[in-house]
């Protein structure tokens, strides 16, 4: 559905269901399952999809070894739910989405004999919590095959190492295909729309005021139920609703850099498993470069948070002591920052203390917040949140239970291991364009690539595999509505590479442009807004 018929629904005066407020993976997560039980549903998205927190994670679907470690030594059973939750969900991540996560192998060097037992034992004890669902059994390495998985890796010093698997997932696309996935369920999603106001009948939530970020209109939508699915944001909302509410959020701060594939194998992962203050830290491969993260910074609540120079120093120093090759800041080809949406309970006693898991929380109005969890767990999330909807407010929902464990998500229905080699067949694609628009788009990948056969088939850059039909498919079929949100969202290249996005620009715009026909104004604020992005904060 293009933008002009989802705003045409969105303002047609009718009573959706449902309104979720935010479009990260939370919000597309709760509009995905409650569509799928037949609800109506609205959801606003104030940015672009996954803008907030959900593009910025360190990409991990994961149990979460460091709170296994939590769960056994202080016997916290909270703390073992999660794992045990993540496990599950990771599982079913991998079976719904094929072509956005994959399994990963991840190696932890160990260079004390002390730390070998402790390790491995915990690791152990992670694919036991796993079960059935475990996706590859947890070894111990021998000093040489660390050596040889992960040639970079420093050897002076190492004694062993424990390799294990975790699953891996492309956050920003992923966000996407739910919220697209939701509107093939018969859901109104749309970007750049924000909220600014709850509606109140009788002190009801009834609906909420919103505004068109590209052209400033206002309206109101009406709702049964009003959802704040705003993450790091949710007490702007929790105030719009009721003024006087106690805060619930405080966030944390976290930075990836991006290196060249010459930091990481393709195929393997690098967990330091305790930092000079105590965390761990991943090296991990990411679409061809080296990612790594992240680090945890107490912050201020901002749409476009500053990677600090400290935070930057910080991951350049652990690189250094875990590698054998010297990696300067020179050395960044790109680098973000995301916030941790961290919760406080707000039914504990102790109000500074910080819920683990999601927290569902009702107003005296009935708005709902769902907040905290992790990505991993979204589908969690979003099942629980559906289902204390349906308990608690009037709602009819045809399928009353949740769908969305047997549910593709798009682009994954009729995806085949194999679809790159059909791909480079029949479209003459190089190989390294086959694999990532297979990966990327998966059963959707072959519109993408007509798309090119028509003479959109041109690389947007000489070094990576993104390709100008991309840009086409995305304002056609994926929502986008800015330059930045295709550069950094649609495509990962601006999260990869700052000097390739740059380079990529003009050709971008020319191509949205032509395609929507903008004016000169309107090229104006667009150059001017992915150079913002760029210099200053993604
Ligand atoms: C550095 C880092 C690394 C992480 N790594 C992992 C990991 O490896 N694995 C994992 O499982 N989890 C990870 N997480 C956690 C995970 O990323 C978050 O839990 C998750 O993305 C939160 O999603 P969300 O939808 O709740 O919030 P967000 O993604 O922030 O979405 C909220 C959305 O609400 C929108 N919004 C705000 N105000 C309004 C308004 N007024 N009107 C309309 N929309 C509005 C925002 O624009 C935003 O898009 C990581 C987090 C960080 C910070």
């Amino acid at each position: 559905m293009g933008r002009q018929q989802s705003l045409a629904q969105l303002k047609d005066n009718c009573i959706f269901d449902l309104l979720v407020i935010g479009g990260g993976a939370t919000g597309c997560g709760v509009a995905l399952d409650a569509a799928s039980r037949g609800l109506s549903v609205a959801l606003i998205e104030k940015n672009d999809f996954s803008e907030g927190t959900s593009s910025r994670s360190t990409k991990l679907a994961h149990g979460g070894v460091r709170y296994l470690e939590m769960a056994v030594k202080k016997l916290d059973r909270v703390q073992y739910n999660l794992v045990r939750d993540g496990l599950r969900e990771r599982h079913i991540l991998l079976k719904n989405a094929p072509h956005l996560s994959n399994r990963l192998a991840l190696v932890t060097p160990l260079y004390r004999w002390i730390d070998i037992p402790y390790v491995f034992s915990g690791l152990k004890l992670y694919d036991m919590l796993a079960g059935k669902r475990n996706i590859g059994h947890s070894r111990l390495l021998s000093r040489k095959e660390v050596l040889r998985r992960f040639p970079t890796v420093k050897a002076e010093g190492l004694k062993a190492g424990v390799l294990y698997y975790d699953g891996q997932f492309h956050d920003a696309r992923l966000v996407l295909a739910l919220a697209l996935t939701a509107e093939q369920h018969g859901a109104t999603i749309i970007n750049h729309v924000a909220v600014s106001g709850i509606i109140k009948e009788n002190g009801k939530a009834t609906g909420a005021k919103v505004t068109d970020s590209l052209n400033g209109e206002t309206w109101q939508l009406n709702a049964k139920v009003v959802i704040n699915a705003t993450g790091p944001f949710a007490d702007q909302i929790r105030m719009m609703d009721n003024p006087a509410a106690t805060k619930i959020l405080s966030a944390s701060s976290g930075i990836h850099i991006v290196l060249d594939k010459r930091f990481a194998p393709p195929d393997t992962g690098l967990m330091i498993p305790e930092t000079e203050d105590g965390r761990v830290l991943f090296v991990l491969p990411w679409e061809n470069h080296a990612l790594i993260g992240t680090t945890d910074e107490p912050a201020e609540i901002s749409e476009h948070p500053r990677p600090l120079e400290t935070e930057i120093d910080y991951l350049l120093r652990h690189v250094t002591r875990y590698f054998n090759l010297q990696v300067e800041k020179s050395d960044i080809k790109a680098v973000w920052s995301g916030l941790r949406p961290l919760v406080s309970d707000p039914k504990a006693i102790d109000t500074a203390q910080l819920a683990r898991d999601h927290i569902i929380e009702e107003s005296d109005s009935g708005l709902l917040t769902i907040a905290g969890g992790k990505w991993t767990t979204y589908r969690k999330m979003a099942l629980d949140t559906v289902d204390h909807v349906l308990k608690r407010f009037d709602l009819f929902a045809p399928q009353s239970s949740c769908q969305t464990e047997q549910l593709p998500i798009r682009g994954g229905a009729e995806y085949s291991e194999n679809g790159n080699l059909e791909l480079r067949d029949k479209y003459g694609f190089d190989a390294d364009v086959a694999t990532y628009l297979h990966r990327t788009y998966g059963d959707q990948a072959k519109l993408v690539a007509q798309l090119a056969a028509e003479g959109y088939g041109a690389r947007l850059s000489e070094k990576h595999p993104v390709l100008e039909a991309e840009v086409l498919y995305a304002v056609r079929f994926e929502l986008a509505e800015r330059v930045i949100d295709v550069l950094a969202r649609r495509m990962s290249l601006a999260l990869l590479d700052t000097k390739a996005t740059r380079q990529a620009v003009p050709r971008v715009l020319k191509l949205m442009t032509d395609e929507l026909g903008w004016d000169q104004k309107r090229i104006e604020e667009e150059t001017l807004l992915v150079e913002k992005r760029l210099t200053e904060a993604l």
